[in-house]
């Protein structure tokens, strides 16, 4: 419903996002697409592609096929229970299910990159009026 890439518009870091027109169904659904590509954007500009994009082959959902998705993932549950928006059925959210990271058929101690998830945090703190 989303994705972001690197841009050589102005100076520095730039990045396009774009927006599927499902993602415009509704505004909790949209809310959800930009916390995610807003999470692609930190971790582009602080130097975390690499990590990032480090390829995952042991989640239960294709939605946790890299590290930067699964601290994403981690990340939109946080956001969606902010807003009390957890129960919606949203598009592109894996189930949160009991334990987390362990659900979802990762080994915490295998995601030891905690800038992923700590330069993110902040996005799952948003209150959406
Ligand atoms: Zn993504």
């Amino acid at each position: 419903m989303g994705a972001t890439q690197p841009s050589q518009w102005m100076a520095g870091n730039s990045y396009k996002m774009y927006l599927s027109s499902s993602a415009f169904v509704s505004k909790e659904q949209l809310s959800l697409v930009m916390a995610h590509e807003l999470g692609h954007v930190v971790h582009f500009s602080l130097g975390l592609t690499a990590d990032a994009l480090t390829k995952i082959t042991n989640g239960k959902t294709n939605l946790l096929d890299n590290w930067g998705h699964v601290a994403i993932q981690r990340m939109t549950r946080d956001f969606l229970n902010t807003n009390g928006w957890s129960n919606l059925g949203l598009s592109g959210q894996a189930a949160s299910g009991y334990g987390g990271l362990g659900y979802w058929g990762i080994q915490p101690v295998q995601f030891n990159n905690i800038e992923l998830i700590k330069s993110i945090n902040f996005l799952g703190n948003v209150k959406i009026h």
